[in-house]
């Protein structure tokens, strides 16, 4: 962008003649390309010698205000410089040598600012919230094997569990993973010394994960979860559920009830389904929830066999772990209909969240 260096003349002048002048030159000043030529300007110039032509009496006053207009016209100049120098940008994408006249640059299509993708903003808001708690994040991975897919997590092999998950396999067998658990066996693993130490594993861990899904409005092959993961001296299945549910609170900015009914995951036992009461209706029924209730996660306390994996006694230290999608919180919050929003590039849908 380019400003037109247009400047309004608030100086006056006394004496007709410069102020004439003043005003002739300042409007060519507006044209000019170059804007310190204003003062190679002939009429400037011939005003100086109009000075030994007058009555000793005018002169002074004359000679003052030719400098005041000189100095106005070197003011104006200057502001135009740095004006043009703060606003002009340079496009890299822009189809022409950027030494091109800016008189002479093609018209571009119009442009807006884009926004965050709403999926990083409530992510931000999602691990701020966490980190209040007092834990770390620690990203997942897109691609992995089948050690950290199932073998880490108590999956016993050939077991039908392993079939569930539907998950993308490449020729050479890795594994796009369909859960952020696979990330349970490295964090803990790298949380023993610590937890030795007398400090809990507090980690979340965000991340894309990938299934074979057939597409509906609530299924996606690609979307979000956070799996979160806290070990430490005498955890139970309380800190499990005082933990998500002040995470609810936080997340919904409203009190929320909890409900959890038992599950089954290898890689945790007892295993629960959470649910929470409907931030919208107070469990009367609204489209969000259908009944009142809202089924968000699946959680429970960290099977022995995964804690024994990832070489820390079962007997001395206990834990929890629980993934959420965070596309359906977000859904759920905002009242989008339909999972596949939200990796459609639709600007409709975009731009509501910028
Ligand atoms: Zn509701």
């Amino acid at each position: 962008m380019v400003t037109s260096g247009i400047l309004v003349c608030n100086m006056n002048y006394e004496n007709p003649k410069i102020a004439e002048v003043a005003a002739l030159l300042k409007e060519r000043f507006n044209e000019l390309q170059q804007k310190s030529d204003i003062l190679k300007a002939p009429e400037l110039k011939a005003l100086y010698a109009d000075i030994p032509l007058l009555d000793p009496s005018e002169r002074s006053s004359f000679g003052q205000q030719i400098n005041q207009l000189k100095n106005e016209l070197t003011e104006m100049a200057k502001a135009a410089n740095e004006a043009s120098e703060v606003v002009e940008s340079i496009d890299v994408t822009a189809p022409f040598d950027i030494n091109t006249r800016l008189d002479q640059l093609p018209k571009l299509f119009s442009t807006e600012l884009g926004g965050r993708h709403p999926l990083m903003t409530e992510l931000d808001e999602i691990l701020d919230i966490f980190y209040r708690m007092g834990f770390e994040a620690v990203e997942s991975r897109q691609i992995d094997n089948e050690y950290y897919m199932f073998d880490s997590l108590n999956f016993p092999k050939d077991h039908p569990a392993r079939d569930e998950y539907d998950t993308f396999i490449t020729e050479d067998g890795y594994i796009a993973p369909a859960h952020t658990s696979v990330m349970q066996n490295r964090v803990l693993k790298s949380g023993k010394d610590q937890l030795e130490q007398g400090k809990p594993i507090a980690v979340v861990v965000p991340g894309r994960t990938f299934r074979n899904e057939d597409l509906d409005a609530r299924h996606e092959h690609t979307f979000y979860q956070l799996e979160g993961v806290y070990v430490g001296k005498g955890v139970t299945v309380g800190n499990l559920i005082a933990t998500l549910k002040e995470f609810m609170k936080a997340y919904y900015k409203r009190d929320v009830e909890i409900k959890t009914q038992p599950f089954y995951f290898p890689f945790t036992e007892p295993s629960f389904e959470f649910a929470i009461s409907c931030p919208f209706c107070d469990k009367v029924g609204c489209s969000v929830c259908g009944e009142g209730w809202i089924e968000l996660l699946g959680c429970g306390m960290i099977h022995p066999n995964v804690l024994k994996e990832a070489g820390i006694d079962p007997n001395v230290y206990t834990g929890f772990a629980w993934g959420v999608g965070f596309m359906r919180m977000a859904m759920i919050k905002y009242g989008i209909e339909d999972i596949r929003h939200f990796e459609s590039a639709k600007l409709d849908f975009l731009r509501q969240f910028k």
